[in-house]
């Protein structure tokens, strides 16, 4: 019985599923990071915040422009590590054209990913779900919910 005779049983078929996941998942945040989508301003936007993240120095500018009860547009500015700003990229494309109850449902779902509760990620989340690793990294959760932190924000001053 060889080495590589060993290698074919279920549980290390089984990792080596979950190391080619967690790669696609690594190669989209570093999408998003190197062509982040929606960035840039807006020209009057309703809402516009600012969120720093002195830890890791992290800074998101969000802006929200709203038609009624949907998020119209979504943009962003910022800079900062790559978790920062790939999911700030992934809330502007998922969150755009929703309404804010669906925004605040995804915002809840996705919270409770990178804090590691619930069961998993949630399908709603799309791209979004290339972060579930940062809940192993506490360190990393105020990199990864800094632009959240200015949609909760923008949502609750927009009445
Ligand atoms: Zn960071």
């Amino acid at each position: 019985m060889s080495a590589s005779d060993d290698r074919k049983g279920a549980p290390n078929g089984a990792d080596a599923h979950r190391s080619n996941v967690e790669a696609l998942y690594q190669e989209l945040i570093l999408d998003h990071y190197r062509r982040p989508r929606n960035r840039g301003k807006l020209e009057h936007p309703d809402v516009a915040l600012r969120k720093k993240n002195p830890l890791c120095g992290d800074v998101i500018d969000l802006q929200l422009q709203f038609d009624g009860d949907t998020l119209r547009e979504v943009r962003f500015t910022g800079e900062g590590c790559a978790i920062s700003q790939a999911s700030a990229s992934m809330l502007t494309q998922r969150l755009k054209g929703k309404s804010k109850a669906e925004a605040a449902e995804i915002m809840d779902h996705f919270t409770r990913m990178v804090h590691g509760e619930g069961g998993g990620p949630d399908e709603s989340l799309g791209d979004l779900r290339a972060l579930a690793g940062v809940a192993r990294l506490p360190v990393r959760h105020p990199c990864a919910l800094l632009a959240w932190d200015a949609l909760a924000e923008a949502l609750g001053s927009h009445r």
